[in-house]
């Protein structure tokens, strides 16, 4: 349920009525908008009497909220959220680039790499030091590792970072990861997903590959329920019919869901496409369609890359497609 307050509210009116919510054991999200204030009511509102509250001098409209996402829907929360991580803001109309590689291998390797996407406009450092593999026998990540290295890499270039994690247990190392990455299989890990929403790290949470849109928002909605709301969602691609590519990139998914919710919403083509060319082909239409950002996979020297070496931009190639997505994104700014 939601209630929209009248202009410039009586502040003891409304903390009574907050208070008397409370009473009801219903939690009450305020949301401070530009025009207006809103209360977003999640609980059991079936009991509450929606006249009752209507007819409060304060009050100008209630609504019942029909999808199962409260937190994330946007009728809780009018204005798009934005959020900060190490220095860098994601949503609200700013275009966030996130760069690098898909597993930190080295210093040097983690080091140049981030030097590079920083001097092309990166304004995040991603890597994974836990790499959720269909394989057991494939290589899994340097682990805590890997993570001190992506640290090295912020002390030397100020970029935030951004990791997977793939067990609540590597919760601690992550206590100084700037975004947590959630992995598009692990979307509905949901005992993962409480434990993210008990801290308040932001979480890149990826779609799972069969995911529509509602599970994803419900995904969103285990994180924001335990408290944490500094949710990224990021599109990554879906099962399709179609080999050519390993994902069918789901472009529609960003319109959809601006209006669906106020999260912010990133595009990671690189995993979507699996091929280095096709990234820079696709990535433009991604800025396009109103995405808030791109995470795109970096590797100075791809041939060589322990995974996803074929799906890596080189940083040229990445310097190049970062100047035409943010002149793209100006242009449509206006
Ligand atoms: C990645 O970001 O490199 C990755 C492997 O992501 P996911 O777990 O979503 O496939
Ligand atoms: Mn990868």
């Amino acid at each position: 349920m939601i209630v929209v307050l009248k202009q410039n509210p009586n502040q003891a009116q409304l903390d009574s009525l907050i208070a008397w919510l409370k009473e009801k054991q219903i939690d009450v999200h305020e949301s401070v908008g530009t025009s207006r204030t809103i209360l977003g009511l999640v609980g059991d509102t079936a009991a509450i009497d929606a006249d009752l509250i209507s007819a409060l001098e304060i009050v100008e409209d209630v609504k019942r909220v029909q999808e199962p996402y409260k937190h994330a829907n946007r009728k809780f929360h009018p204005e798009p959220t934005v959020i900060s991580a190490g220095g860098a803001q994601i949503g609200g109309g700013s275009l966030t680039l996130m760069a690098g590689p898909c597993s930190v291998e080295s210093e040097e390797q983690i080091v140049s790499i981030a030097k590079a996407v920083k001097a092309s406009g990166a304004s995040v450092l991603r890597g994974g030091a836990f790499k959720p593999r269909t394989s057991p026998y494939s290589f899994q990540g340097m682990g805590e590792e890997g993570i001190a290295l992506l640290k090295t890499a912020r002390e030397e270039t100020g970029l935030p970072i951004a990791a997977e994690i793939a067990d609540s247990a590597q919760l601690p190392l992550f206590a100084d990861v700037d975004i947590i990455q959630v992995g598009a299989r692990n979307m509905q890990n949901f005992a993962l997903l409480k434990e993210l929403g008990t801290q308040e790290k932001p979480v890149m949470l990826m779609r799972g590959h069969c995911a529509g849109y509602e599970e994803w928002l419900m995904s969103a909605e285990y994180i924001m329920a335990g408290g944490n709301h500094n949710v990224i969602l990021c599109e990554g691609g879906v099962r399709s019919i179609e080999p050519e590519a390993r994902y069918l990139l789901d472009l529609s998914a960003i319109p959809i869901l601006r209006r669906l919710t106020h999260l912010p919403v990133l595009v990671d083509p690189s995993h979507a496409v699996s091929r280095a060319w096709l990234v820079p082909e696709i990535a433009p239409a991604a800025v396009a369609a109103g995405a808030d950002g791109l995470s795109v996979e970096v590797h100075h020297d791809p041939e060589h890359a322990v995974m996803d070496g074929p799906q890596s931009m080189r940083p040229e190639a990445f310097d190049a497609l970062a100047k035409q997505l943010s002149a793209l994104h100006a242009y449509l700014k206006g």
